[in-house]
């Protein structure tokens, strides 16, 4: 049996800043990862609020060396003439206004190398089979190892990290439907060779809107390697009926500045598809465990919120852990779930305002007032717990009434 203090399932950004942080606190955390590191994960356009986390964790300078791509904004285009780009230093909320486009794969192997330097035991190849929690939230964990060895792990706590795997979800009967419906992706990597020819700014994501329910992110890393995904309703999809490497070829081809960029361009690896990623969980605490990143709710990649919530859930759930560890008292419900859900619920109505067509309506509308714009970039930033932003406060009825007057606006002018 190993014993340690805190047993950290998953080595995704969201184990990782948690375990830097309980172990900066004084105290043995092991972290257990499925796979083999480095490993593919899709994921790569972070929002500057996760900046905050992994500030904290320690792992800034370590990513800094990296030498990834800086990213300064987020710029959405319907076509030629109707473009929005935002830059995260015209935030209304006070905080990082740039972070990072990385290859996953790079990315988080530098944040479990940095967890490794700090003496935190990282066993990969190991895979969270059963959990069996004691009446004093101590635990008792299953994990089969690399040469296939059953190991027991004892632990006073258990931070659940393990993104799509969402053990604890699994293990403990907690699944809950998603209210978005089912999507899907079809996405690769081009060797990114007309990427100054075409003037494109390496420097932020571009969305491009391909129809109503279907578009498109653009997310340049530093090697020259861009990534490129469609993602929409699966009805959009069953319509290819090629291979995955004929039909994204077919759907680059049909987007006029999409062709010319990547039209000529070679894939790194053959085209992934994903679909059906909307998931979330009954509760995210429970006797003597956490559940952080992903296995807590995972929305959309619209509006790229997935690692940014992952770290500032794994930053509050590690405080939490430690106040624990100490024996006082946590009110999860309050001082976690909340927090959490509020963050989730903003980019939730972001993603179903894109879905839905209000956000089109108000990202490309004429003469945008200075502070929504300012409002509207805090969110796409990440820093969605500022409650002086009417676009947290009050997301839905601000999403809602401000794309209706727009229209109405436009109504009134096309009839005049
Ligand atoms: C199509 C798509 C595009 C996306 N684009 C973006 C984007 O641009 N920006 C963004 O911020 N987010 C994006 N996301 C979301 C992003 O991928 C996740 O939100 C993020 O990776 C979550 O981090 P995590 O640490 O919670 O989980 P992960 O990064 O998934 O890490 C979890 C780890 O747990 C391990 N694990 C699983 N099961 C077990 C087990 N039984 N035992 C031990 N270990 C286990 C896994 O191997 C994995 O390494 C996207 C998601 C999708 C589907």
């Amino acid at each position: 049996m190993k014993v340690t203090d805190v047993l950290v399932i998953g080595a995704g950004p969201s184990g990782t800043i948690a375990a830097s942080i309980i172990k900066k606190a004084g105290y043995d955390v092991t972290i257990v990862e499925k796979l083999h590191f480095p490993r593919f994960v899709i994921g790569e356009s972070l929002l500057p609020r996760c900046m905050e986390a992994l500030d904290e964790a320690g792992f800034l300078d370590a990513v800094k060396a990296q030498g990834f791509q800086e990213k300064f904004g987020a710029k959405f285009v319907l076509n030629n003439n109707d473009i929005c780009d935002f830059n995260f230093n015209e935030k209304h909320t006070t905080g990082y206004d740039w972070t990072w486009q990385v290859p996953r794969a790079d990315f988080d192997k530098t944040l479990a190398d940095e967890c490794e330097k700090m003496g935190i035991t990282v066993h990969y190849d190991a895979e969270v089979t059963d959990i069996k929690i004691n009446d004093d939230e101590s635990s008792v964990t299953s994990v089969t190892m690399q040469d296939g060895t059953t190991e027991q792990f004892q632990a006073k706590f258990i931070v659940d990290g393990s993104g799509f795997g969402r053990v604890i979800t699994k293990l403990f009967g907690l699944e809950k439907d998603s209210n978005l419906p089912p999507r899907q992706t079809l996405f690769t990597h081009y060797v990114d060779k007309n990427r100054d020819q075409v003037a494109q700014e390496p420097n932020r994501i571009t969305v491009y809107v391909y129809n109503h329910n279907t578009w498109v992110w653009c997310i340049p890393f530093s090697n020259g390697i861009t990534s490129l995904g469609f993602v929409g309703f699966p009805e959009f999809f069953s319509t290819l009926t090629g291979t995955p490497e004929e039909n994204i070829k077919h759907l680059v081809d049909s987007h006029p500045e999409l062709k010319e960029r990547f039209g000529d361009c070679e894939m790194a690896f053959d085209p992934k598809e994903l679909k059906s990623w909307s998931a979330t969980t009954e509760k995210f605490y429970g006797n003597g465990f956490v559940l952080t990143g992903n296995v807590t709710e995972f929305l959309d990649p619209m509006f790229s919120s997935g690692v940014t919530l992952a770290s500032v859930s794994a930053q509050k759930a590690a405080h939490l852990v430690i106040r624990k560890l100490k024996h006082e008292a946590v009110d999860w419900e309050t001082e976690y779930m909340q927090p959490c859900m509020q963050g989730v619920n903003v980019f939730r109505t972001f993603v179903m305002g894109w879905y839905d067509g209000d956000l089109h309506t108000i990202f490309f509308s004429k003469n945008q007032s200075e502070d929504m714009r300012k409002q509207i970039c805090s969110v796409l930033a990440g820093y969605v717990w500022d409650d002086t932003n009417p676009f947290v406060r009050n997301h839905q009825k601000q999403v809602k009434t401000l794309a209706k007057f727009i229209k109405e606006t436009q109504r009134e002018k096309a009839e005049a």
